[in-house]
């Protein structure tokens, strides 16, 4: 083995450089794994573009991974050399406040127990991350895939507050990668009928592929009075935004039928303030639900939802890149030319 590999680091907003800098060793309780692939995620692109609170550059970069374990530290028993593994970008404390009250999404250690670095040829994986949310890749399911690990288990996290019932009708705000994910979800909980709310054609179409029985374009007008015509004027019984905007905000409670669960997953610039309609939220007793992260629970059981096949993520990657890409391809994930992307290090 090399004494040195390349990795992609964040200088700031508009900044990634590709360095060349040693190749990680295993302290203990530590893992350290060849990158497979690492995926590109909406937050990179986020900090790419406007920086983000938890990102403190300079920095490495990336945080969606599988690969092989090429090296482990003393003490670590459940892994060895030459598995396939992935794991979360993170894992709680479990001794916090909030870890305690079984809210380890919020978990108060949380920004120091980040693990950055995925865009690189090796990682090391810190050991409380190996000892909770790191796991075995079942066979069958390939780098890529495995590496939806991550964003699979906030969909998770999501799809339970949506607390859908059977028959129920879903409008899912954003065709990107958690929309299309949560698609499949939703209809795994038991929804009749999922509408997707987005921009492009390609997306929607895509949509279609994995379960959405409506598709309804902005372009095409007023998306509110659509879900409304579909649903016999009351608006949807849930209602997932995952688009990222204020306005897609308050459209996600626009189109919520009395008695609804509204799920605000993407977020938003720091600061941002969006105004809802008091009338509607209070007489129609509208539930607006923030959701934010992962637990060990949603990162295993996306895994498994991968593993199964319940969740297909192949439609959602989009081509794969080399390192030296990772910042052209953030471009086109901007540009919406992508969904996500495969870089293979
Ligand atoms: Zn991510
Ligand atoms: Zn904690």
């Amino acid at each position: 083995m090399a004494d040195t590999m390349q990795g992609v680091f964040f200088l700031g907003a508009g900044q990634l450089e590709l360095r060349e800098v040693p190749i990680p060793q295993p302290a203990a309780g530590e893992v350290v794994v060849k990158v497979g692939a690492a995926t590109t995620c909406g937050t990179d692109l986020k900090a790419y573009k406007r920086g983000h609170k938890l990102f403190k550059p300079p920095m490495p970069f990336g945080h969606e991974w599988a690969g092989t374990v090429v090296a482990v530290g003393k003490g670590v028993t459940r892994f060895r050399e030459g598995e396939r593994v992935t794991a979360a970008n993170s894992a709680p404390c479990g001794a916090c406040y909030y870890c305690r009250r079984g809210k380890p999404q919020l978990c108060l250690e949380l920004e120091a127990r980040f693990n950055w670095g995925t865009y690189a040829q090796y990682l090391r994986v810190p050991a409380h991350i190996v000892d909770i949310n790191m796991h075995k890749i079942p066979d069958g399911l390939s780098f890529a895939e495995a590496a939806f690990i991550e964003p699979l288990a906030c969909a998770v996290l999501c799809i339970d507050y949506a607390a859908i019932a059977l028959g129920d009708t879903v409008a899912i705000i954003g065709s990107g990668a958690q929309g299309l994910m949560q698609i499949q979800l939703a209809k795994a909980r038991g929804a009749a009928r999922v509408i997707v709310v987005g921009r492009g054609r390609g997306r929607l179409e895509v949509a279609r592929q994995l379960g959405a029985d409506e598709t309804l374009s902005t372009l095409d007008g007023d998306a509110v009075a659509a879900v409304k015509a579909l649903t016999d004027g009351r608006g949807a019984d849930v209602v997932i935004e995952a688009a990222g905007s204020a306005e897609t905000w308050q459209m996600a409670a626009q189109m919520a039928r009395p008695a609804a669960t509204v799920v605000l997953f993407s977020g938003l610039p720091g600061g941002t303030q969006v105004s809802f309609d008091a009338t509607h939220l209070h007489y129609d007793e509208i539930a607006l639900k923030g959701v934010f992260h992962h637990t060990p629970r949603t990162v295993e059981q996306a895994l498994q939802l991968l593993g199964s096949g319940q969740v297909n993520v192949k439609p959602l990657i989009s081509g794969t890149i080399s390192l030296s890409e990772v910042e052209e391809g953030l471009n086109r994930m901007a540009r919406s030319e992508v969904i996500k992307l495969a870089v293979q290090p």
